[in-house]
């Protein structure tokens, strides 16, 4: 059979194996007669853990799996699965409930109302809150791909060798983009998409953007356009044009990793996933395994017991927060006593701001929650600037249109662990985001001066917003903390594989393509080089 014949059949097979579990409402999911941990006196062992399902942990569990070995996925969230029949998995975004955020009953959306209701319990979006940083982040089997705006463009070549000298930029290029990409299924926004009513804030973008002399940029999305096209004909139930984009996708139009990455190493008969899974530490046995510590979750979200699983290899891929928590906390309370002083270094949040403009002109009150275009604003004095024309989707009509930049910032964090909390907290300095204030400032000054209108203060105190991130990067970065593929300095078969690798910045755009990218070249050194 060739590969791309045995990756859809493992697909299918694995997809049915999800779709079993979210019917059976269990969180130990597996294909049927697959038990792969054995139980011993002192926990169930496995041969590798992954720790963590998004972008990392997905790429890590197939590669592993596909190879034969024997691997448990632990994620601390929930399995939401729109293909178990029911047509409202997620919750909406105009209706939120226990299913939207993790473990609180308001909405922490940074724009628009704070919205409530009763109950908590292990929704997909969370927030975490530092003192001068609050990082957005996916907490349910697919991670951030469940959550996330879909964008995913590639890196600008010349700002991710800066990052990496050593990583030839041809090598993702010609090999590993396209791998994921096939894989996820991305494309950009077709015409008659666009020339819809949904994406007419995109449209009034393009045009600005040209009239102010920046480049026009068409977002690769890692959306299905027929689904959208279909919500616009009213031939689906309508999603990403109805408002619903982050607490996740009713209709399937977003490819997130447990729709390809997830069941295809399912199906491969090698891999469990116990979800509501939450590792609390991790320790190097006397034998060299490591033994895992994880609190089982009810559905609730309520830690109802604790076990250990002890296993050969460890990928941590928990996500920057995630990672960074877990490894520091290990390395400070003597579990991993010999990891790198480097792990929890060189954090950013890859220069994230927004701000919102008025334009004195319509566009639109209904808006496609994908994004799909954007502003290149490469003559920045400030460093290289990409703006996406986000959408706000409230259902009126504004006339003011949203932007995320990803600026240039080098303003780095990170991970301190504290005693008294028990956990590695990050440190920022309250200063950190002016840089990338400033390149926002920037961009909306001449884009104001071609295009009229001025800074909309509705959405953010100060015009462009200076305290959060979508995209937390680093702690755990390539070359430092970790050779360059991800091998974690200090301990053999312990491994860091996601948003953790990139140090705080990710080449000029959202991170999670080049994540993915990364990991799958992590993987096929590791799988060849580590595993006789
Ligand atoms: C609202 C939002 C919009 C975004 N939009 C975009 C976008 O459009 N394009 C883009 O490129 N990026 C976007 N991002 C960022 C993107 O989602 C992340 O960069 C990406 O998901 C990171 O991948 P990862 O592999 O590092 O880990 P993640 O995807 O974060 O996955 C980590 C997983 O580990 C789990 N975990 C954490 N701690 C533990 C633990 N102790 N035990 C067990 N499990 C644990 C988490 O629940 C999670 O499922 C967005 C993020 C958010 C929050």
């Amino acid at each position: 059979m060739n590969k791309q014949k045995e990756f859809t059949r493992r697909k299918f097979l694995g997809m049915s194996a999800l779709g079993t579990a979210a019917l059976l409402g269990t969180s130990v999911i597996g294909l049927p007669g697959c038990k792969k941990e054995s139980t011993t006196l002192y926990g169930e062992e496995t041969e590798a853990v992954v720790i963590g399902s998004g972008f990392g942990g997905a790429i890590s569990s197939l590669r592993l799996t596909e190879k034969g070995i024997k691997t448990t996925l632990l994620e601390m969230g929930k399995q939401y699965d729109i293909n178990n029949g029911q047509n409202k998995v997620f919750a909406s975004t105009l209706k939120p409930d226990t299913r939207s955020t993790w473990m609180r009953s308001e909405s922490v959306l940074p724009l628009g109302p704070k919205l409530r209701w009763s109950g908590k319990g292990p929704g997909v979006l969370d927030r975490v809150e530092y003192e001068n940083m609050k990082v957005y982040r996916g907490t349910c089997l697919g991670g951030g791909s469940v959550v996330y705006g879909a964008m995913l463009p590639q890196a600008q070549e010349d700002l991710f060798q800066n990052l990496f000298p050593n990583i030839p930029y041809s090598e993702l290029n010609d090999k590993w983009y396209p791998m994921v990409r096939n894989i996820i299924g991305i494309s950009t926004v077709p015409q008659d998409i666009l020339d819809s009513k949904y994406y007419q804030y995109a449209r009034v973008g393009l045009q600005h953007a040209e009239n102010a002399g920046f480049g026009k940029f068409f977002i690769p999305g890692g959306v299905n356009f027929d689904i959208i096209r279909q919500e616009i004909h009213g031939t689906v139930e309508k999603a990403i044009t109805n408002q619903d984009l982050l607490y996740g996708v009713n209709n399937g139009a977003k490819n997130s990793v447990d729709r390809n990455y997830i069941p295809a190493a399912l199906g491969t008969g090698n891999l469990t996933i116990q979800t509501l899974t939450k590792v609390e530490n991790v320790t190097k046995l006397e034998d060299g395994r490591f033994e895992v510590l994880v609190t089982k979750l009810d559905e609730r979200g309520i830690a109802r017991s604790q076990k250990t699983i002890i296993c050969k290899y460890l990928f941590v891929c928990a996500g920057s927060v995630g990672s960074n928590e877990i490894l520091v906390k290990a390395r400070e309370t003597g579990n991993l006593p010999d990891l790198s002083l480097k792990v929890g270094k060189n954090w950013g949040f890859n220069g994230n701001a927004m701000a919102m403009r008025k334009v004195n002109q319509n566009v639109g009150a209904q808006q496609g929650t994908v994004p799909v275009t954007g502003y290149v604003y490469n003559d920045n004095p400030l460093g290289k600037t990409l703006v996406e024309q986000a959408p706000y989707p409230i259902g009126l009509e504004l006339k003011s249109l949203l932007g995320l930049a990803v600026t240039l910032n080098e303003n780095k964090g990170s991970f301190e662990y504290d005693n008294t909390l028990g956990k590695a907290m990050l440190k920022l300095s309250a200063n950190a985001t002016e840089p990338s204030i400033e390149s926002m400032r920037n961009f909306l000054n001449r884009v104001i001066d071609a295009n009229g209108g001025e800074i909309d203060y509705k959405a953010f105190k100060n015009g462009i917003s200076n305290d959060f991130t979508y995209h937390p990067l680093g702690g755990v970065v390539l070359g430092e903390a970790s050779d360059m593929y991800g091998r974690v300095n200090g301990y053999k078969n312990l491994y860091c594989v996601d948003g953790s690798m990139l140090p705080g910045l990710c080449g000029g755009v959202n991170p999670a393509l080049t994540i993915s990218a990364l990991a799958e070249r992590c993987l096929d050194n590791i799988v060849k080089n580590d595993f006789n």
